[in-house]
């Protein structure tokens, strides 16, 4: 039988285990050659093979990230060259996500990347960067690294503890951290909101628009939970104590937009991940990691990934972000032209 969802303490270790999950499957990927990434290995203690389907779908999750993000690095005001512009990254629920370290490798890395998660969790991480050398060296020599806070403290990462239900110490994580909120700011996060309970997740979408001026917010999670598949979704992470809190307050693509909208970001677009995979994913891409593994399961694939969504919300005080979204309807038409003319 499912495990009650309103048990809280359930319903936090479970939701906690969901980032063991995700770096799994983010290795698995890594192995099969989806993506490349130097450090998902040191923070999973059990590598798994996942399936192809299963390795596709955390492929375009990181694919339809890595572009936006990068759209975000490479923006500049006009006319000033990229010289200057600091920029900051923010993960709310950030789990074992080695963004970071991979910037720092690709020299890509912004002026600083905050990441937020809660103290079981930070102290875990905080413990692994700390006895590995590899991931030693991409902080910085003067990092101070403390695992019983559960913290990691240096001049252009810091990895802090925090609920993020408790607005009032996100505020404090800030001047801790050391973030300017007048500076353009990247909010990422990728499969935490849902987990909460709907006031959580408008009061932080909320403070995240009050703070930062100039800033894009990263949001993807699971969509359309009325429908066979959406209810069996629902139940399967329930058996293992994970309510998907959030997801009957922002069913669909509008209703995620909205929760933007109202919560008074200036933009905001939501697409399912059908859609991202064959409309903003590189083609080239899609090509080569189509040819990795036999890939016959077409049917759930298209349903599974109608199931997800990536949202983003803009904030544009400084006019920096014109390059920064998925393509509009016009752009789409002038590059599939482009693509097909002599
Ligand atoms: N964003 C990462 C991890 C996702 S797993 C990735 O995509 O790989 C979800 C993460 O959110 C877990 O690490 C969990 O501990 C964190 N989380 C969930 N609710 C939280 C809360 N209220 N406060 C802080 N972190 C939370």
């Amino acid at each position: 039988m499912a495990k009650r969802v309103s048990d809280s303490h359930t319903n936090t270790a479970a939701v906690q285990a969901t980032n063991d999950d995700a770096s799994a499957s983010k290795l698995s990927c890594v192995n099969k050659g989806y993506m490349k990434d130097d450090y998902i290995h040191l923070f999973v203690r059990r590598p798994v093979r996942r399936s192809p389907i299963i390795n596709r779908g955390y492929y375009s999750r990181w694919a339809a990230f890595r572009k936006l993000l990068f759209q975000f690095l490479t923006c500049e005001r006009h006319g000033s060259g990229n010289g200057h512009l600091k920029k900051q990254i923010v993960s709310l629920g950030a789990g074992f996500d080695t963004t970071f370290f991979q910037l720092q490798d690709e020299g890509n890395a912004p002026y600083l990347y905050v990441e937020l998660d809660f103290k079981e969790v930070t102290s875990k991480k905080a413990a692994l960067i700390d006895s590995c050398n590899q991931l030693r060296d991409k902080i910085g020599s003067t990092a101070l690294i403390s695992r019983e806070k559960g913290e990691v403290i240096s001049d252009h990462y810091k990895l802090l503890p925090v609920d993020l239900r408790d607005i009032q110490k996100l505020d404090d994580v800030i001047t801790q951290a050391q973030l300017d909120p007048s500076l353009p700011t990247f909010i990422i996060a990728e499969c935490v909101l849902i987990y909460l309970d709907p006031d959580s997740t408008c009061a932080i979408v909320g403070w995240a628009s009050k703070t930062f001026s100039t800033a894009t917010f990263f949001l993807y999670e699971q969509i359309h939970p009325d429908d066979a598949f959406g209810q069996q979704m629902i139940r399967n992470l329930e058996i293992r104590g994970c309510g998907l809190l959030g997801i009957h307050s922002t069913p669909t693509l509008l209703a995620k937009e909205k929760l933007f909208l109202d919560q008074g970001w200036q933009k905001a677009v939501a697409w399912d991940m059908l859609r991202v995979y064959s409309n903003f994913i590189d083609a080239q891409e899609r090509h080569r990691i189509e040819r990795l593994e036999l890939f016959d399961e077409f049917e759930e694939w298209n349903m599974m990934q109608e199931h997800y969504c990536v949202a983003y919300a803009i904030n544009d005080a400084l006019g920096l972000f014109q390059c920064v979204g998925f393509p509009t309807d016009d752009q789409r038409m002038v590059s599939s032209s482009s693509a097909t003319s002599p």
